[in-house]
């Protein structure tokens, strides 16, 4: 008899990792660079909080490898979230447009400036935001007013901007939804935390708009601990967000003078040693992320009734995190079961943002593909060192 769908998907998995390397998390950070030696540095060099040269390098390597002009380096990916809000001008009752399909950071990002997060549908080509519905959306709801941001009819606010994320690594459709904005005259803001090295038509996630957001949190592709930054095209810009990331503070000597409500959001100097380290890392992080999916896309061919999500057209992912899509809503949780009694620690996507009690209330378009997506993706053990050659290998080899 066949096994049932659960226990094809461990076998599955049991052949394709590496053995005697669990339980395995879904996504752990990998320090095989000059991680010790910078930190070591760093820590010798006294100066590890908010000033020191490892910032400065940090930011000048992030802007090199998105090709975005300028990087200001912060505590995490929501304060660089919330400090483009503020840089765009968002404010209380404008209305956000967000997936309701992202990581809860979105949304509270636009509720941190007093604003509403508008939730809208998921593209199945992308797993990001659909700029086409979202277009649809706004013509059944939205009045344009040229030269200006549009007005939702039903709640007579401002529609000021969009937030694309970039889901597990893979772009959004990011020209046509740049089309769509211009057409409304709605600001676009990036949410590439989760996209750092992932390409769209040959350009960087992180520099498809004029401010992007990335993070750097133990999870992410790459870490500094905790960590984000913003990436910005205009220098006036770059320089604002500085300043309002160090409290608003005029340069003095001495002297406490602030001309502003800023924040203590600046990224201290011992993680950004860590993060030069780490950067250096990328490309042969992501050569191990590309060799994983790939892994998982040709094992998973066998299996009837599931599909490897794989990069939109036009795109190069860092699969970020693998999804693993069912057929059937109905074996997610017993997927989800079998897989965490066999020590692979699989996820769910996260809820949706509009179905949690604090953005209930919230304006949405229909979600007919987030929610069918909510209910039949399952994310797949993806650190790097599980690929064929990463750190788990190596151990193998050597014991
Ligand atoms: C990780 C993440 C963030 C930011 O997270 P921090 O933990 O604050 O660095 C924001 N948006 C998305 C989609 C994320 O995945």
């Amino acid at each position: 008899m066949m096994p049932d769908l659960p226990t094809r998907i461990v076998d599955c998995l049991k052949d394709l990792l590496p053995p005697d390397h669990g339980p395995y998390p879904l996504h752990e950070p990998t320090f095989q660079g000059r991680e010790w030696e910078l930190v070591r540095d760093c820590l010798d060099s006294g100066w590890v909080s908010s000033v020191g040269q490892y910032v400065d390098r940090f930011e000048a390597a992030l802007a090199n490898a998105t090709g975005a002009p300028h990087a200001v380096a912060v505590v995490n990916g929501t304060a660089a979230l919330h400090l483009c809000l503020r840089l765009a001008d968002i404010g209380r009752d404008h209305e956000v447009l967000v997936p309701a399909l992202t990581f809860i950071a979105t949304a509270n990002a636009v509720a941190y400036q007093g604003a509403i997060p508008h939730f809208v549908d998921t593209s199945p080509a992308t797993l990001g935001l659909d700029p086409d519905k979202l277009d649809e959306h706004l013509q059944d709801m939205a009045i344009r007013r040229p030269g200006q941001c549009p007005i939702n009819q039903h709640t007579g606010r401002e529609i000021k901007a969009v937030i694309p994320m970039h889901t597990f690594g893979h772009p959004v459709a990011m020209d046509r939804l740049i089309e769509v904005s211009e057409h409304w005259g709605i600001t676009v803001i990036e949410d590439a935390a989760e996209a750092l090295g992932s390409t769209y038509k040959g350009r960087q996630a992180g520099s498809l708009a004029a401010m992007a957001a990335l993070s750097f949190n133990g999870n992410k592709i790459i870490t500094t601990g905790g960590g984000g930054a913003v990436l910005l095209r205009d220098a006036e810009t770059a320089a604002r967000a500085r300043h309002l990331s160090t409290t608003a503070k005029n340069a003095h000597p001495w002297a406490f003078d602030h001309n502003d409500i800023g924040y203590n959001y600046r990224m201290p100097n011992l993680n950004a040693a860590l993060g030069c380290a780490q950067i250096q890392e990328l490309p042969k992080m992501l050569a191990s992320k590309r060799q994983l999916a790939r892994r998982y896309m040709d094992s998973f061919k066998n299996i009837s009734g599931v599909e490897v999500y794989s990069e939109p057209p036009e795109c190069t992912s860092n699969y970020w995190l693998n999804a693993l899509i069912l057929q059937d809503s109905r074996q997610q949780q017993p997927v989800l079961e079998a897989m965490h009694a066999a020590g692979y620690m699989v996820r769910p996507p996260w809820r949706l943002i509009c179905d949690l009690p604090m953005y209930r209330h919230c304006p949405a378009a229909p979600l007919p593909v987030a929610r069918a997506l909510q209910q039949t993706l399952v994310n797949l053990p993806s650190s790097a060192a599980l690929a064929p050659g990463g750190q788990a290998d190596h151990d193998q080899a050597v014991s």
